[in-house]
């Protein structure tokens, strides 16, 4: 596992950005990887994990928290509204908040418990037909929906398209939060997390790096 190179990488890349150390927070993404690398990484004082399947975090968190209370776990995956009640219960954050039904449910949910995780605006910086997520062009009407609801998004979350230079989308996810007054940057995956560092990523979900290759679903 190459969590210690990862984490020099990132401390690194702030550095070179004139960042402060710590600004960032390093997602480890365990999702798909066994049990016994989730654990070395969080004996290995790893706190913040990112996950994609409801399902296969509500089978394999609980006991990990109850062993490392200080443990966090983003939800990095697309969100079906009928599991989201299962996920505000899971997660201390949702990365892919990117529809109104799923705002709506959401907001309905903190409502009721009086609390929420705390959201990210995933928004399709590429406008992708195929990937979920807010249109630039939607955004502003999208949050002003959310407040109305009481849903207060901290930060935006992207995912380029493959194989282009992932900048312009990560410079307009940037440009969009300073826009709207959101502090939150989740952007960066393994192949690009030093870009999105110097850029301002307050969240980098890196998994392969630190796990190695993904057994398939
Ligand atoms: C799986 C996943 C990651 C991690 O991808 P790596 O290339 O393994 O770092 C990051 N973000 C999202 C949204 C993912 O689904």
């Amino acid at each position: 596992m190459s969590l210690v190179e990862i984490r020099n990488r990132v401390a690194s890349a702030l550095a070179a950005a004139g960042r402060a150390p710590g600004s960032v927070t390093l997602l480890a993404v365990s999702k798909l990887q066994p049990d016994a690398k989730v654990l070395q990484a969080l004996q290995a004082g790893q706190h913040s994990f990112g996950e994609n399947y409801v399902q296969e975090t509500a089978a394999k968190w609980p006991a990990f928290r109850e062993q490392f209370p200080e443990a966090q776990v983003h939800m990095i995956g697309p969100l079906q509204t009928n599991k989201a009640k299962q996920a505000v219960d899971l997660f201390d954050a949702i990365h892919t908040l990117d529809r109104a039904s799923l705002a709506e449910k959401l907001a309905k949910l903190a409502q009721a418990r009086g609390q929420s995780p705390a959201l990210f605006v995933q928004v399709n910086t590429g406008e992708e037909p195929q990937k979920a997520g807010i249109l630039p062009a939607g955004l502003e009407t999208f949050l002003k929906d959310c407040r109305g609801m009481d849903l207060k998004p901290q930060g935006l979350m992207c995912i380029p398209p493959d194989g282009v230079d992932p900048r312009p989308h990560f410079q307009m996810l940037a440009d969009m939060a300073a826009r709207h007054g959101l502090t939150g940057l989740s952007m960066g995956m393994s192949s690009d997390f030093e870009v999105a560092i110097a850029m301002g990523a307050t969240h980098v979900r890196v998994g392969s790096a630190i796990f190695g290759a993904r057994p398939q679903a």
